[in-house]
C-alpha cells in the first residue's frame, strides 16, 4: 500500500512538549516527537505501512462504509460527521483492515485511525474487526491489531454497544482454534474497545506513555468528582498494574510482533538441536549443612542469568493480567538452540537493588498468577516449558495470605499437573516448600548439584523441633534436601554437576551445563503423545518417591523383616504341629498370619474341631 500522501494537517504539535512538527518530519520519524519522543497519534495508512512487509497489505471489507441507521444529529448530522472525517482523514472508516505478511509471516492486521470520529466502534467498525477474525481464523493465521479508540460510537446507539459483544466473539472463535492474537494499544484507547477485543490478545503491548482505560480520567473526574492520580491510565501504570505485558518503542514494533507471531504457534515436536550432555565427574559429596551454604550464596547465578545465557533469543512478558507484575518471577517466551519455550522463574536479583525488588524471590500470589498465565499460553501453543526454581518460600505475611497465596499455588499445582505440554523444572538455588513445588511439578526435575530443596529451611525445622534455630546445622542432616539425597529419595530426576566449588565460582560454565540437560530433557518427551505425557505425568506425582533407591532399599529391608517373621511364625506352626495328636492332622492347615491372632479364637476352633 502507498503511505497515504496529501491527507491530514500540514503541520503538528507536539502534545509532549509543544514543538510544531511538518507532516513530513513527523513521517520521517514515525509520528515520535524528535525532540521529547511523545508518540503522537499515527495515521492508520503510515501505520500499516511501518508493520506490513513492503507491498504485502491487501485490504479487506474496503467498500464498507457507516451509514447513519438512527439518523442522529447533536449539535451537527452524524452523516455530516462521517463525510467529514473521510475527508479530513483520507480513509473511508475509522479501522482499516487487510491480509498482509509481517517479518515475513503471514497475518491479518486491524489499524484504528484515531482522527476519523476519534476511532470510535460503529457498526461498520465492528463489522470489519469481527470479519478481520474470521478471516484469520479461516487462513489459519495470526492476527495482529493496533488499537487508538475512543471506544464506543454514541451516533450509532445501542448498536454501537454490541460492537463489543460481536468482536469479543469473533475473537474468542480465532483463540479457540489456537491461533495468536497480538493487541497493540496506542494513545488513546478507551472504553468499548479496551473493554472487548483489545484486551484479549494473547500479548498485550502498549507505545509509551499511552493513556489506556475503560472510562478515562477526565470523564472519572466530572462522574466521581475525584480526579484520579496523575498517570493513573499511563501505559507505565499498566505495566506495574500486571494489565499488559509491554512497553514497546513505535519502532522497536516490528520486530517485537514478527517475533512473537513466529513463535506463538502450534509447536509439532519439542524437538532441537541438542548438544551431548558434558561427561559426568564424581566429585566428594558435601555435608548438607555446606551445601546450604552454597545455595544462599550471595553471587549464585540467578534465573535471570540463566535466562540470559542459556536463551538464544528471550522476550520477556510481564503481569498477571490482575493486579500486579511481581518481579520476584520472571517468565518470557524463549529460544532455546531454535526450540521455543516459556521460561518462568523466581528471580532473587543480583545487585542488592535487584534483590530488595523482588523480595529475595519470595513471590506473592500475583508472580504465581503471572506464571499461570504464561503456562497457559504455553498450553494454548503446545510450547514446552523449562521453569528455574531458587524460592526460599512464597511470600509469608499478612499482604500474602489477603491476596490469595494457598489459592495460587494451588492453581499452579493442578494447572502444571495437567499442562498439554512438556514441563522441565530445574531447582537452581533454594527450592523451599510450597512457593518452590508451585514451580516444579513437571515431567522431569533436574537439580543443580549444590541447590538444595526441602519442605522448610533448617532454621524453621530446627524452631518447630528443638524450639532452637540455632541446630540448623543438625537437622540440615536429617531433612535429606541435598541433590543426592533428593535423587535416592526419587523426589528429583537428574542432579545437574556444578563446578568444583559451587556455580558461583564459574556461572557461564554452570549455565551451558544446564542448557545441555534441560535441552536433553525436552527432547525425551519430543514424540510422546499427549494424552501419555499427561497420563504419565499424573503416575509420576501419583507415587512420588516410592521408585526411588532409597525407597527401593526400605522396600527391601521391609521385606526382609516380612520374611523374617513368616519364617518365624512358621517354623513355630511346623514345631507345634509335631506335638499335636494324629487326629488333628487331617483339621484344616492354620496360615502362618493366623498364628498372630489372639488366643481366644484358637478354643472356639479347637471347640469346632
Ligand atoms: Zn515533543
Amino acid at each position: 500500500m502507498v503511505r497515504r500522501k496529501g491527507s491530514g494537517p500540514v503541520s503538528s504539535k507536539c502534545p509532549g512538549c509543544g514543538t510544531v512538527h511538518s507532516r513530513a518530519v513527523l513521517e520521517e520519524h514515525l509520528y515520535v516527537c524528535p525532540e521529547c519522543k511523545h508518540h503522537l497519534s499515527m495515521p492508520s495508512q503510515a501505520r500499516i505501512a511501518t508493520l506490513a512487509d513492503a507491498g504485502t497489505f491487501l485490504e479487506l471489507d474496503r467498500n464498507l462504509v457507516s451509514v447513519d441507521p438512527l439518523e442522529f444529529a447533536d449539535l451537527r448530522s452524524y452523516r455530516a460527521r462521517l463525510q467529514e472525517a473521510r475527508r479530513e482523514t483520507g480513509v473511508r472508516e475509522a479501522v482499516t483492515t487487510g491480509v498482509c505478511k509481517i517479518g515475513g509471516q503471514r497475518a491479518v492486521l486491524v489499524v484504528f485511525d484515531f482522527a476519523f470520529l476519534g476511532g470510535t466502534m460503529g457498526s461498520v467498525v465492528g463489522e470489519k474487526i469481527a470479519h478481520a477474525f474470521e478471516e484469520a481464523t479461516q487462513r489459519r493465521i495470526p492476527l495482529v491489531s493496533v488499537a487508538a479508540s475512543g471506544g464506543a460510537r454514541v451516533q450509532e446507539g445501542m448498536f454501537s454497544l454490541m460492537q463489543m459483544a460481536k468482536v469479543a466473539a469473533a475473537a474468542s472463535v480465532h483463540d479457540r482454534n489456537g491461533l495468536a492474537f497480538v493487541s497493540v494499544l496506542t494513545d488513546p484507547t478507551f472504553g468499548g474497545v479496551t473493554a472487548s477485543f483489545a484486551s484479549l490478545g494473547d500479548v498485550l503491548i502498549a507505545e509509551p506513555g499511552a493513556q489506556i482505560g475503560f472510562v478515562g480520567p477526565r470523564v472519572i473526574e466530572q462522574t466521581t468528582g475525584v480526579a484520579p492520580p496523575k498517570d493513573s491510565h499511563r501505559a507505565e501504570t499498566l505495566l506495574q498494574a500486571g494489565l499488559i505485558d509491554l512497553v514497546v518503542k513505535r519502532a522497536d514494533l516490528p520486530a517485537v510482533i514478527a517475533y512473537l507471531i513466529s513463535h506463538l504457534k502450534k509447536q509439532r515436536s519439542t524437538d532441537n538441536e541438542a548438544e551431548g550432555l558434558p561427561p559426568a565427574v564424581k566429585r566428594q559429596r558435601l555435608p548438607a549443612w555446606q551445601k546450604v551454604g552454597l545455595a544462599r550464596h550471595s553471587g549464585r547465578p540467578s534465573a535471570r542469568y540463566y535466562i540470559a545465557r542459556m536463551a538464544t533469543r528471550f522476550l520477556e512478558l510481564h503481569g498477571d493480567r490482575w493486579s500486579a507484575d511481581d518481579p520476584a518471577i520472571v517468565g518470557g517466551l524463549a529460544e532455546l538452540n531454535g526450540q521455543t519455550v516459556i521460561i518462568i522463574g523466581h528471580d532473587r536479583g543480583g545487585t542488592p537493588e535487584e534483590k530488595a525488588a523482588s523480595h529475595d524471590g519470595k513471590a506473592y500470589s500475583e508472580g504465581y498468577r503471572k506464571s499461570l498465565r504464561l503456562m497457559r499460553l504455553a498450553s494454548k501453543f503446545r510450547i514446552p516449558v523449562v521453569t528455574l526454581v531458587d524460592c526460599p518460600n512464597a511470600q509469608a505475611n499478612y499482604e500474602s495470605e489477603h491476596r490469595g497465596i494457598a489459592h495460587a499455588l494451588a492453581r499452579n499445582l493442578a494447572t502444571m499437573a495437567n499442562l498439554p505440554t512438556p514441563i522441565v523444572s530445574v531447582i537452581i538455588g533454594e527450592g523451599g516448600s510450597g512457593g518452590a513445588l508451585a514451580l516444579g511439578v513437571a515431567d522431569r526435575v533436574l537439580m543443580l548439584e549444590n541447590a538444595i530443596y526441602s519442605v522448610i529451611s533448617p532454621e524453621g525445622a530446627a524452631a518447630i523441633l528443638y524450639r532452637d534455630a540455632g541446630r540448623a546445622e543438625t537437622v540440615s542432616e536429617v531433612l535429606k534436601l541435598t541433590a543426592q539425597d533428593l535423587h535416592s529419595l526419587g523426589i528429583i530426576d537428574t542432579v545437574v554437576p556444578e563446578p568444583e566449588g559451587g556455580a558461583h565460582l564459574d556461572p557461564g560454565a554452570t549455565a551451558d551445563t544446564l542448557k545441555s540437560h534441560v535441552l536433553a530433557a525436552l527432547r525425551a518427551f519430543s514424540d510422546i503423545p499427549t494424552l501419555q505425557l499427561l497420563d504419565d505425568r499424573y503416575k509420576k506425582y501419583r507415587h512420588i518417591g516410592q521408585g526411588g533407591k532409597f525407597w527401593r532399599e526400605k522396600v527391601r529391608s521391609g521385606l526382609s523383616d516380612v520374611f523374617g517373621l513368616l519364617a518365624y511364625a512358621v517354623s513355630r506352626m511346623e514345631k507345634s504341629n509335631r506335638k499335636k495328636p494324629k487326629a488333628h492332622e487331617s483339621a484344616p492347615r492354620t496360615r502362618p498370619e493366623k498364628s498372630r491372632l489372639p488366643a481366644a479364637s484358637s478354643p472356639r476352633r479347637a471347640e469346632r474341631d
